[in-house]
């Protein structure tokens, strides 16, 4: 992967990334950014993305998805959450729910969780 990546100018998360609209920056890598889901579900709810501009999980490269999984992992730990344990989610299309077309795994944490 290059430091060059896709975006769109009407993306909320690519103007996010782009510093272009505010949110609570959690991380940040040449390649992905995590940010406070600004209307949390969990004591912990945040959002990890790619800094490229993938709508759905299917449409991102597996090289994106295998980078993006590793950091998942740092981000974790840097959240103090990789012990106790968290909720990763992802929701893929319309049928899914998904609202934001840019590719994101919500980490929710801080609480028991149950289905
Ligand atoms: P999805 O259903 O697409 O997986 O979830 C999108 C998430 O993004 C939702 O939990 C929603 O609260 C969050 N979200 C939407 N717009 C913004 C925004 O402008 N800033 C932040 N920080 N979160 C957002
Ligand atoms: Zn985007």
């Amino acid at each position: 992967m290059t430091g060059t990546y896709p975006t769109d100018e009407y993306c909320i998360f690519c103007r996010i990334i782009a510093r272009n609209a505010p949110a609570k920056l959690r991380y940040e890598s040449e390649h992905v950014v995590a940010f406070d889901d600004h209307r949390p579900k969990a004591p912990t709810h945040v959002l990890i993305c790619p800094k490229g501009h993938y709508p759905t999980f299917m449409e991102t490269p597996d090289e994106v998805l295998a980078q993006l999984e590793a950091e998942i992992k740092i981000v974790a730990e840097r959240l103090g959450v990789g012990e106790r344990g968290f909720r990763m989610v992802v929701n893929n299309g319309r049928e899914s729910g998904q609202l934001v077309f840019h590719l994101h795994y919500h980490l929710l944490a801080g609480t028991v969780m149950g289905f």
